[in-house]
């Protein structure tokens, strides 16, 4: 019985770098019925939103999808389709794996690191205050008589709310995850000693879950220990778990680790719904040139096929990614030492060559 996938081509590269991860998936011998659904300011016209409810209804009915980046206009009061997407089907587990290819250029080598980030709260709440507003001064006024604190009332104000439940599920999941695919140790990142009662919160219950895991070593470090960490001995880390705008940077900290966002995937999981798409964005000016490394977004399906249970398929399709990398040939211009070396090849023709690997190692 074929899959049925929602599949959100993008904007942007998107489009490209989907439609390459959407041959190669099928080159898996998995089959798929992809439910195609289009969000973006590309509808907006159309359905005077950028989210339409069809495309949410799409990925209820099918419980699965694979998305291409969605170009989020600043200043126009555009709300982010990725961030409205995550809120409204509860997506709490931004899952991505930073991984070293040999053959991507990198100053690293053998890092193996998996990020698992909260993603429904923290400072991404959406509630803030506005300078010169009438709510920022009732804000001021119950500050002052609670806290006896003054604040500058030309000042702008963002939330930092976590909660009990959502630190519980997001830590249990890293613990999970890390059972699941074999993992050694989980680290929880905070700032727990100046953020007492947010990140003591999600420190409290992270050391409360971690009890549950006595098979899975368990540590804390403060974030910005963590980042220094991070950079001078990778090795020493394995799954850590994150607030959402810590883990929002780790991410891309780590991507950078393992040689950049052309090779670093991601996912969105909640209880019901599970959404795949590369950890980068549209990079606009890149659209329409077949010239974008298709890599991330065809990672994020390997992580689409581990979470539907083809193990032998996600292996043997990340087996060719990493060999067409090592072989360093059919590869985009980002994963050339040099970046000029027009010996690059274009987006749809690294899915030519993996698929021809994927033929060889049957
Ligand atoms: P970006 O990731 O689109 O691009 C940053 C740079 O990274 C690009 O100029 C390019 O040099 C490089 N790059 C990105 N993807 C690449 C690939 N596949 N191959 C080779 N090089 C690649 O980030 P940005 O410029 O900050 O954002 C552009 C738009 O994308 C914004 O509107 C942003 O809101 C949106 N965005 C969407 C998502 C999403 O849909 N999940 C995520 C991040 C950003």
């Amino acid at each position: 019985m074929p899959y049925d996938v929602t599949l959100i081509p993008g904007d942007g590269i998107g489009p490209e770098v989907t439609s390459a991860t959407v041959r190669v998936l099928e080159a898996t011998g998995v089959a798929f019925n992809w439910d195609t659904q289009d969000a973006g300011e590309g509808v907006m016209a159309k359905y005077g939103t950028p989210l339409p409810e069809h495309v949410i209804e799409s990925i209820k009915k099918n419980g699965i999808a694979l998305k291409g980046p969605i170009t989020t206009p600043v200043g126009t009061g555009f709300r982010s389709v990725n961030v409205a997407l995550r809120q409204t089907l509860d997506l709490y587990a931004c899952l991505r794996p930073c991984k070293t290819y040999d053959g991507v250029p990198s100053r690293y080598s053998d890092v193996d690191l998996i990020v698992v980030r909260e993603n429904t709260e923290g400072l991404y709440c959406g509630i803030e205050f506005e300078k010169g507003t009438a709510e920022l001064d009732k804000l001021i006024a119950l500050v002052k008589e609670n806290e006896g604190k003054e604040l500058d009332k030309n000042s702008g104000v963002s939330l930092k709310v976590i909660s009990e439940h959502a630190s519980r599920r997001i830590v249990k999941f890293a613990f999970e995850y890390a059972r699941k695919n074999g993992r050694k140790k989980v680290t929880a990142v905070h700032k727990a000693n100046i953020l007492k009662y947010s990140d003591g919160l999600f420190l409290s219950i992270a050391n409360e879950i971690a009890a549950g895991y006595p098979d899975i070593e368990y540590d804390d470090v403060i974030i910005d220990n963590m980042c220094m960490q991070l950079v001078r001995n990778p090795e020493k880390y394995d799954v850590m778990v994150l607030p959402n705008l810590f883990g929002d940077i780790a991410s891309d900290l780590c991507a950078g680790l393992v040689g950049g966002l052309g090779v670093a995937p991601g996912a969105n999981i909640g209880e019901g719904y599970a959404v795949f798409e590369p950890t980068h964005g549209s990079a606009p000016k890149y659209a329409g040139l077949n010239k974008t490394n298709p890599m991330a977004t065809m990672l994020s399906g390997v992580l689409m096929l581990r979470h539907l249970g083809h193990i032998d398929e996600a292996d043997r399709m990340e087996k060719a990614l990493a060999d067409i990398i090592a072989e360093g040939k059919s590869v985009t211009y980002d994963l050339k030492s040099d970046r000029e070396d027009t010996t690059a090849v274009g987006t749809s023709e690294v899915a030519d060559a993996i698929i021809e690997k994927m033929i060889s190692l049957k």
